[in-house]
């Protein structure tokens, strides 16, 4: 006959708001395993909603005549000495009690619970740093340590890590309370929970209370002992979800006796400290968990599926997007941008990308790691790795133990107290290791290491998390991907990336004076230089061009060439043609189509700007002139192009630097003068006539002088914004 009928087990959260509706990791699970056979995994929002379902299979189970092991995750009690120290005594229920009376869970309301003001409570009780460490942020919690460097356990009547969690081998420590693992959060809101449950008729607490008298029987469990098990499930199945279901069949799998043996022997220690049930029977438990699972484990959430053909469009722009105020006779620069930024939204669709193909790419919604960087503690040097703790003052020798841990090769195993063990760049640290010697500082013997006094608790080795936790945003919405940032979503584990469709532009020349390049030229006759330009700066910015040709000063040929870029482009860039005169048609079929204002912008280099829509599509109509064309595309058609293409809004970066020129300038007018840093000064173009193309080829940026009237002199500072600030 079995000791238990119904077997659960409880995988624990300590999250600060619910979690998501639909099934997810990292949140409350459940696994069920009745009389031989599992039930599915259930999913739980909130700690209330968990403890509410216990509360049901408690009852339930006792009503039916079915004897039960409940098991959780998280430790029952704290290193032998934690209660008395706490409380004044070595009850571990003292310690339940002196928790509850304190913890407050507003999941539900708030998404906040005090736990890192409860563990404060607890170091201002004890005298220096610690025991309890980790917190999201350093500053708000100032008895809260942000990290483990500073602890010493040596101080404390009490260790760091219990019996039980050395004979399982778990990483995690009762006294963490932030980074993964945070088994101390799940602690200080877990024994809250469990010291309710405890007060049910027929319910005991194991190892502290008689497990033979009771019908439900609270015990702890470490999903960790089953690890290798949980590896056979690939694919998108929740870890969480086969975690529980396969460690609850595995307890249920266990003969009798051998149940009855685990629950029976145990060290002293336990009747305080608690103990992990199979702590010493990973290989056991593992095989027991092995095997096909019967029941449907929940999926993650899959990345969002590509957009098919961008049909799914963001709403058009409104007709009157462009409209400036009536009555202002020319625009401040600053005021249109203004304007541009508050009335432009993306006009792109979105998809998701393999991380490898996203440089340049626009991020189109917030990205979060999956998993922490580093993921685990691991060690920065090449070296020899130790407990600190352990250390006697003074020059040391620490005898080597058999093995070494590398990159990708953990240690297996614990690495005794006064022990040192071979570690190489990048391997995680092994169990008791929690500073790293470098190699080069100390003597190697046969068989073991010396070296000097001093060295700091956790020197050379690298914390879980300490540069990106699991969960955090790293990257937001409408940033444009570098190649740095494809390290960085590559290592915090993420394979697909949702981005923007990329902005398509067609270009359009006007003019009855332009000839191709390489064409026969005529008195009268220019090469279209703009066009070409255009193209390139659309490449650069990182779009997708559309080539539509070049288009003489005549309106219906205009019309035609603007309806087919509406089929094939987001937006249309002209140029030339866009004042008020005979021939400027681009401003005058934008008029026709009700949706244009003509841009008079208080702005040198640029005659008027023509901003419309053409059947819904933005067009910016640019100067003809092609050192107005590139200052107007660089400084109001880029961040307008952003917006659309999904990417923050973009200000060029200046540098402020002493001229090497002298100008007079007029009041009125924002001006753009060519220009380059040569011996840290910076010069402008001999000229300022705005047919003076080589001018824009000899520049490296531009130089920006304000609005009101100026006379700059060698040595006066000015804004200068490098050509490669336009990106
Ligand atoms: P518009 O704005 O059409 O009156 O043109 C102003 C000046 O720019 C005229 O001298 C045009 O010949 C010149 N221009 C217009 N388009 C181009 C072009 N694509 N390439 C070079 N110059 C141009
Ligand atoms: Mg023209």
């Amino acid at each position: 006959m079995s000791v238990f009928d119904t077997f659960a087990v409880v995988d624990w959260s300590a999250k600060a708001g619910s979690s998501p509706q639909r099934p997810s990791p990292d949140a409350i699970w459940l696994g069920v395993v009745r009389q031989g056979t599992p039930s599915k995994p259930l999913y739980f929002r909130t700690r209330q909603a968990a403890e509410n379902h216990l509360c049901s299979l408690i009852a339930d189970e006792t009503a039916a005549g079915r004897r039960l092991l409940l098991t959780f995750d998280f430790p029952f009690g704290y290193p032998k000495g934690f209660a008395k120290a706490l409380t004044g005594s070595d009850d571990p229920f003292a310690v339940w009690n002196w928790i509850t009376e304190r913890i407050e869970d507003n999941q539900e309301t708030e998404r906040s619970n005090n736990r890192f003001e409860v563990a404060q409570e607890m170091n201002r009780k004890f005298s220096g740093t610690g025991p309890f460490w980790g917190a999201p942020n350093p500053n708000d919690w100032p008895d809260l340590p942000f990290n483990m460097q500073e602890i010493s356990y040596d101080r404390f009547d009490f260790d760091e890590k219990r019996k039980c969690d050395l004979a399982a081998r778990a990483a995690s420590s009762c006294f963490q309370l932030f980074f993964n693992p945070t088994v101390g959060s799940q602690v200080l809101m877990g024994l809250p929970m469990l010291n309710r449950l405890r007060t049910i008729p027929g319910v005991g607490v194991w190892p502290f209370q008689r497990y033979d008298e009771a019908n439900v029987v609270l015990a702890e469990i470490w999903p960790g002992l089953i690890e290798a098990a949980i590896q056979d499930d690939t694919g998108d199945a929740i870890r969480d979800a086969v975690q529980v279901t396969r460690l609850a069949l595995a307890l249920s799998r266990l003969a009798p006796d051998r149940l009855e043996r685990m629950l029976s022997d145990l060290p002293d220690e336990a009747r305080e400290e608690a103990w992990i049930l199979g702590a010493r029977d990973r290989e056991l438990l593992t095989d027991l968990a092995r095997g096909e699972l019967t029941v449907p484990i929940p999926l993650r959430q899959q990345p969002p599926r590509p957009v098919k053909d961008a049909n799914l469009r963001p709403p058009p722009l409104r007709d009157d997007c462009f409209a400036l105020p009536a009555g202002v006779d020319w625009t401040p620069v600053d005021e249109a941008l203004d304007m541009l930024r508050d009335r432009l939204h993306p006009v792109v669709g979105q998809e998701a990308l393999p991380l490898e193909d996203g440089l340049g790419r626009v991020l189109a919604e917030d990205v979060k790691a999956l998993r922490a960087n580093p993921p685990q503690a691991n060690t920065a040097v090449d070296g020899y790795g130790f407990a600190h703790a352990a250390l006697a003052g003074g020059d040391q020798v620490l005898p080597l133990v058999e093995g070494r841990a590398a990159a990708g090769a953990p240690f297996e195993g614990t690495v005794p107290k006064g022990k040192a063990v071979r570690v190489l760049t990048g391997a995680a640290l092994p169990e008791g290791v929690d500073t790293v010697i470098l190699q080069e500082d100390v003597t190697l013997g046969d068989d073991a290491i010396a070296f000097r006094s001093g060295i700091k608790p956790g020197a050379n080795t690298r914390q879980a998390g300490e540069d990106v936790h699991s969960g955090d945003v790293i990257l937001s919405k409408g940033r444009v991907l570098t190649a740095a940032d494809l390290a960085l979503t590559a290592a915090v584990g993420l394979k697909n990336l949702p981005v923007r469709a990329r902005l398509k532009v067609a270009v359009i020349s006007t003019g009855d004076e332009l000839r191709d390049p390489g064409q026969a030229a005529e008195t009268g006759q220019i090469f279209d230089a703009n066009r070409p330009m255009l193209g390139g700066l659309v490449r650069q910015f990182g779009y997708d061009l559309v080539d539509m040709g070049r288009v003489p000063d005549d309106r219906d040929a205009l019309r035609g060439t603007l309806d087919q870029a509406v089929a094939k482009a987001d937006v249309i860039l002209t140029s030339g043609g866009a004042s008020s005169g005979d021939e400027d048609h681009v401003s005058a079929l934008l008029n026709e189509a009700g949706a244009m204002a003509e841009w008079r912008i208080a702005v040198k280099p640029g005659r008027p700007l023509a901003l419309g829509l053409w059947k819904g599509t933005p067009v910016f109509g640019l100067p003809g002139n092609p050192v107005a064309a590139m200052v107007c595309a660089l400084i109001f058609a880029r961040p307008a192009m952003g917006v659309l293409a999904g990417t923050k809004w973009k200000a060029p970066q200046g540098f402020t630097l002493p001229a090497a020129f002298e100008k007079r300038k007029k009041p009125g007018r924002r001006e753009y003068l060519r220009a380059r840093v040569r011996d840290e000064k910076v010069e402008v173009f001999k000229s300022e006539g705005s047919g003076r193309i080589s001018g824009l080829s000899w520049a490296e940026g531009l130089v920006e002088l304000p609005e009101g009237e100026a006379h700059v002199t060698p040595g006066t500072l000015v804004r200068y914004i490098p050509f490669s600030s336009f990106e």
